[in-house]
């Protein structure tokens, strides 16, 4: 068999099988895929630091191996397995082959630029998990600038389809950070302090939150999105007429 590098290098020590996680021509999920089955295997457990450093160089890695649950792949995170640590993850069952050629695009569903369009208009180009919009600044992160990016409403649920009501807008960190697959978590003392201070209006608003898992947007954030999609000129020419407006 053939491969097409790519443009990656492969090394000359690095194997060239068409089914050896080590050989850096195969895709991140393939490799990722052929790691799980002969180092880690069905019931074997691991953890994302091992995973990484067994497919160095590859971007993504976390990622690539949630796009496998799809494929059919049970990964468990101590989350739907308490017998693991916060850190493990747990190759329940193997799913479909990604390295068969035939299989390679199992689960991994296109979306389509209509599709894609709609969501983010839908969700105001705001992440819908910590509300940042498209190209603003992280509060705790000085001189950043958000990514925008589709993720699962129910990232858990394998076979998800891509459907504008199973997808939702999520900045790359919040997607990157899903939930169950954060090493470092806060712990539940540490959350429920916080959440107990909260007024009681905020703490009605965060529980529907938590009951639906997103947060909406209030039409004030609402219609911020939509002026921050305006050329600036325009948005200054809305500000003022706004000004004006409550002023008058
Ligand atoms: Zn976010």
């Amino acid at each position: 068999m053939n491969y097409i590098s790519n443009g990656f290098s492969i090394g000359g020590t690095v194997s060239e099988s068409d089914q050896d996680w080590r050989n850096e021509a195969l895709g991140t999920r393939v490799r990722v895929a052929l790691w799980l089955r002969d180092e880690i295997g069905e019931g074997g457990v691991f953890s994302k630091q091992r995973l990484r450093a067994a497919i160095q160089g590859a971007e993504q890695v976390d990622r690539r191996m949630r796009d496998l649950r799809p494929a059919g792949w049970d990964i468990r995170t101590y989350r739907d397995k308490p017998s693991l640590q916060p850190d493990e993850l747990c190759l329940e069952k193997i799913g479909q082959p990604v390295w068969e050629k035939e299989h390679k695009a199992a689960g991994l569903r296109q979306i389509s630029a209509r599709t894609r369009r709609s969501v983010y208009e839908r969700d105001g180009h705001m992440c819908r998990r910590c509300g940042v919009a498209a190209a603003e600044e992280y509060p705790d992160d000085p001189g950043s600038r958000a990514r925008l990016t589709l993720g699962h409403v129910s990232p858990h649920k394998s076979g998800s389809a891509a459907n504008a009501e199973d997808l939702i807008t999520e900045c790359a960190r919040c997607n990157e950070t899903v939930r169950h697959l954060t090493g470092a978590q806060m712990n539940r003392e540490q959350v429920w302090d916080r959440v107990k201070e909260l007024p009681l209006r905020h703490k009605k608003d965060l529980l529907a939150w938590m009951t639906g898992d997103v947060r909406p947007l209030s039409p004030a954030e609402k219609a911020w999105a939509l002026y921050r999609q305006l050329p600036a000129v325009v948005r200054d020419e809305v500000k003022s007429d706004l000004r004006k407006l409550l002023e008058s």
